[in-house]
């Protein structure tokens, strides 16, 4: 961590929380359903598609992961009425898994019972490698129930090859680099080498017809990817390109749509903005001289 990121790091906690909503304003849609579903349709108008999470994690009381489950399933009852195209990403210890595996799986199974009742899709959010083996039970046992469930897997991590070989040919992924700090026993710590697995790993997802959701902003990587769909002769409807909501792809979107690729935004919302925002940063300080950007520049 570079001296100006560390010195930003110890000194957001501090900070009003208005000048942290500064930045986090321009990667989080707002604080309740109207407002995300508002930006939704914005980017479906633009010819994007969406995947909305409500903020949070590590629930801790089972009231409450219930009581997100059922904000969860209230949002697909609206975005239904709204006919928007858009799936949700939820994060297992947002709704249960610290408490125990039953609440976890009941919560996504209702959300999931909802989601295909509306020929929606809800993705599994991956966190921490403590919830690697979790989240993967998660996955194969909600794929018994229905096929309109996805997972995550992180590029950095040693495992992931194994955990992709072991899927079967119907399954859809999203592929991202990871986010968490992981030790160098179990992950790749060195870009180079991470975008190198990165694209093994898109490649063995293509060899197994899985569909892949591509989400990187790496512009290097992005081209590899897209070289690669072409060397193999991809179909366009076996992958979407994906970005966070907030980080600035104006040019790149500009391309998919013009190879005619599918887009994706994923755009975060709710309650839990400023925890969310100041957790991210502590986790991956690197994210701390994007703040220092949206902070002294809105044009970047
Ligand atoms: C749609 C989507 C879903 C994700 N889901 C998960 C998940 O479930 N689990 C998980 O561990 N990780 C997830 N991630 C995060 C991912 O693992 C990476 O940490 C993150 O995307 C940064 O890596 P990168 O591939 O963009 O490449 P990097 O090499 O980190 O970044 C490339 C360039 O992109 C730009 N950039 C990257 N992030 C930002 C930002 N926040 N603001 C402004 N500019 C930025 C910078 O210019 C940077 O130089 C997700 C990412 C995306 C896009």
């Amino acid at each position: 961590m570079n001296f100006i990121n560390k010195a930003i790091v110890s000194v957001l906690p501090l900070l009003p929380k208005s000048l942290v909503k500064i930045f986090s304003k321009k990667y989080v849609a707002g604080t309740n359903d109207n407002e995300v579903l508002k930006v939704v349709e914005k980017l479906n108008k633009d010819n994007q598609l969406a995947t909305v999470d409500i903020l949070g994690e590590h629930t801790s009381h089972k009231n409450e992961s219930l009581k997100i489950t059922s904000d969860y399933i209230h949002l697909l009852e609206k975005i239904n009425t709204r006919n928007l195209n858009c799936n949700l990403s939820i994060k297992p210890s947002h709704i249960g898994s610290d408490i125990n595996y039953n609440t976890v799986f009941n919560n996504f199974k209702s959300i999931l019972k909802t989601a295909s009742q509306f020929n929606n899709f809800i993705r599994i959010d991956m966190e921490s490698s403590k919830l690697t083996d979790t989240t993967i039970k998660l996955y194969n046992d909600l794929q018994s129930i229905s096929s309109n469930i996805g997972i995550v897997f992180q590029a950095y991590l040693h495992r992931t090859e194994n955990d992709i070989n072991n899927l079967n040919k119907h399954s859809n992924i999203r592929l991202c680099k990871g986010i968490y700090k992981e030790s160098s026993d179990i992950a790749y710590q060195g870009y180079e080498e991470i975008n190198e697995n990165y694209l093994n790993l898109l490649e063995l997802a293509f060899k197994k017809e899985i569909y892949v959701g591509i989400a990187t902003h790496d512009k290097q990587l992005i081209h590899s990817s897209m070289n690669l769909i072409d060397r193999m002769g991809i179909n366009n409807n076996m992958f979407e390109f994906q970005y966070l909501y907030g980080v600035p792809m104006k040019n790149i979107v500009r391309i998919y749509h013009e190879k005619n690729f599918k887009t994706r935004s994923y755009v975060p919302f709710g309650k839990e903005w400023y925890d969310y925002s100041i957790r991210r940063i502590k986790e991956n300080p690197k994210i701390a001289s994007y703040v220092i950007k949206n902070i002294f520049s809105k044009n970047i």
